[in-house]
């Protein structure tokens, strides 16, 4: 295993931080994987996985059954870990600048594509090859004036010209689910059956660029970008299966649970022939991807105290109960109910509530939100 460490932009002297990547297999094998963690840094689940990874990883490696690089960065988020206001941690958004440390990932396609265009000409078609060696440069030269846009860079550059990247983080109270694009179910649908999703939600591009989205829809959006510059087909594979990983709910933290991920992650890695490993058997599908424009959210009528009537993973039918709103001040309770048919997979872990506060999430099947789809 190589220890890499990368210096953030001091925001002051004197208040360097970095970020740890642990890199285990071969480098030069053209095969690469990416996992990160607590991106979002108060989400703790993906830590211990993490932690579990570590172990595993250093077995495979030792007795030489690592096919590719695995890149594993156990926290990729100094700055919001450091964010302490009173006594609890803000790791959600960058106190400085207000945007949430999962948003606003750098569009590389321009600048990647000024770099494929001189190697095109007679004909040529881009391999992937190129098109990653395109990618890093970009990468590279993304300007960073901050703290925060060099982190975004530094996790950007460890995962652009990765196979598969896998962004783990958690809800407040939820079952397992994963978010990806549509063109790579194929691909993740392993990790679903592996790791018992419960809800696969499925965007080209939700609107605010998330980090799995900014590994993922490159390759899409420069054939089309190279198509359309060359005035001729440019076909290119989605040739990084990244995926949003949201291990439960936050407090869903205890070994059995992380080990059992953390092995599930192996799995899918020799799925994915990074990992020199029997074919595993896969596992039946909980369910089918549906579109993240699906995902109806629910949010606080008025302030008052959160009664669940189900809990997360439960199937419901549009009308059914699903939370009371109790306003102690007036007597008076809002009965809330599910907004489709789908799966509840994930709600407010806070009891009280002020009005407006999005308190839970219902993956119907029909699409019927535009614009941005993720939450805040
Ligand atoms: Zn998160």
């Amino acid at each position: 295993m190589i220890l890499r460490r990368h210096t953030l932009i001091p925001p002051a002297p004197g208040t360097n931080r970095e970020i740890l990547s642990l890199h285990y297999g071969p480098v030069d094998a053209g095969r690469k994987a990416m996992i990160q963690a607590s991106l979002h840094a108060d989400e703790v689940p993906g830590l211990l996985v993490a932690h579990h990874l570590r172990r595993r990883l250093a077995e495979l490696e030792a007795r030489g059954a690592l096919l590719g690089e695995i890149v594993l960065v156990p926290f990729a988020n100094p700055i919001g870990l450091a964010q302490r206001v009173l006594q609890s941690v803000e790791g959600r958004f960058d106190l400085t600048s207000g945007e949430n440390f999962n948003r606003r990932y750098a569009d590389l396609v321009p600048r990647a594509c000024d770099l494929l265009m001189p190697q095109l000409g007679g004909g040529v078609q881009p391999t992937v090859p190129m098109v990653r060696a395109a990618l890093l440069q970009a990468c590279a030269e993304l300007p960073a004036a901050t703290e925060l846009e060099s982190l975004r860079r530094t996790l950007l550059s460890l995962a652009v010209d990765a196979d598969v990247v896998l962004d783990l983080h958690c809800d407040n109270e939820a079952v397992l689910h994963l978010y990806t694009t549509p063109e790579l179910w194929p691909d993740v649908e392993p990790l679903a059956r592996l790791m018992s999703a419960r809800a696969v939600l499925v965007a080209d591009g939700s609107g605010d660029e998330p980090f799995d989205e900014a590994c993922s829809l490159v390759w899409p959006r420069i054939a089309a970008e190279l198509t359309r510059r060359l005035g001729r087909s440019v076909t290119l594979p989605p040739a990084c299966a990244a995926v949003t990983v949201e291990l439960r709910g936050e407090a869903d933290v205890r070994h059995e649970l992380a080990d059992a991920d953390a092995e599930c992650i192996i799995r899918y890695l020799a799925c994915r022939g990074l990992v020199l490993d029997a074919p595993a058997e896969l596992p039946g599908l909980l369910c089918e991807p549906t579109p993240l424009a699906g995902s109806i959210p629910l949010d606080a009528p008025h302030g008052g105290v959160l009664v669940w009537l189900a809990e997360p993973g439960a199937l419901m039918r549009r009308g059914e109960p699903l939370v009371e709103v109790v306003d102690p001040f007036s007597g008076d309770a809002t009965l809330l109910a599910s907004p489709a048919d789908g799966v509840f997979y994930a709600r407010e872990s806070r009891r009280f509530v002020f009005a407006g506060t999005r308190i839970c999430k219902v993956a119907g099947r029909e699409a019927v939100r535009n614009g941005r789809l993720l939450s805040d």
